[in-house]
């Protein structure tokens, strides 16, 4: 099912991850014009170690709309503690609702062997709500969809038990600036929390002027990590010529649980 106007969901557990593994392929979405959502499973609210949990949860409720008002993003914030989400029915059929009044074309999630819990059970939720999507006895209160939405995991770097195998790439070099600017909108995460858990908070510039440009090489990194791991599939979508410059990237590989587009169809989901 494709329209002129894409529905675009994604699936993060915490505040900030839907950025940082889509932000790039979002903004070129809503600059077509299409609808993109932010859907968190969890409110965050172990993201920081001086902040109690009450006021990281505020502080990142904040950064997210912050986030998603730079692209346009809609966004909601689950009602789940950070480091507690629970695969079970109640959050399965919360997200089935979140997921029928959407009506997405795309859903964007983890896969299911990513090293963080939340992470996990947000692609499991995903999983398990996948067929009864369309199942008009489960969440009889909000219509079932009449069709199955594509499911695309988002890049990750883990090999056991399979490792992540990309459908498509999604060139960002125009739209990196932008990512970073929705990543710099949580500041308690990239220049407090992360710094700390990962004992590197000596690298973050004192000068706060400083710390975008800090951010864009930090981060940047890791998008031209995954393009030079992946030239061969971009030079294969944009041609030698482009392919072979492309700076950064995104990159994303089709569930099984979703519907199975054909080749032309996929490139109609990625109009870009
Ligand atoms: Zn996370």
């Amino acid at each position: 099912m494709q329209k002129d106007k894409l529905r675009i969901m994604v699936l993060g557990a915490h505040p900030d991850d839907c950025e940082l593994t889509t932000g790039g392929t979002c903004v070129k979405y809503r600059k077509l014009g299409h609808v993109v959502k932010y859907v968190y499973t969890t409110n965050g609210n172990a993201g920081h170690h001086k902040l109690s949990k009450e006021e990281i949860a505020k502080v990142r409720a904040l950064e997210v709309k912050a986030a998603c008002e730079v692209a346009g993003f809609e966004y909601e914030i689950m009602d789940n503690n950070d480091g507690y989400l629970e695969a079970d029915i109640t959050n399965r059929d919360k997200l089935i609702r979140i997921i029928r009044k959407f009506q997405p074309d795309i859903i964007f999630a983890p896969r299911l062997n990513d090293y963080h819990t939340d992470h996990r059970r947000t692609s499991i939720l995903l999983q398990d709500a996948s067929y009864l999507l369309m199942v008009p006895h489960v969440c009889p209160d909000v219509p079932p969809l009449r069709y199955c939405p594509v499911i695309m995991y988002v890049a990750d770097d883990f090999n056991k038990p399979v490792p992540f195998e990309p459908t498509i790439v999604v060139d960002i070099d125009d739209v990196f600036e932008t990512k970073m600017k929705i990543l710099d909108c949580h500041k308690s995460q990239f220049y407090e929390w992360l710094p700390w858990v990962d004992n590197y908070e000596n690298e973050v510039p004192a000068d706060k002027s400083k710390r975008l440009q800090w951010l864009s090489e930090k981060r940047g990194a890791y998008y031209s990590l995954l393009a030079d791991k992946y030239r061969h599939k971009l030079i294969e979508r944009y041609g030698e010529e482009k392919g072979s410059k492309v700076k950064y990237i995104e990159a994303f590989e089709i569930s099984e649980y979703g519907a199975q587009p054909t080749r032309e169809q996929l490139s109609g989901y990625f109009p870009f």
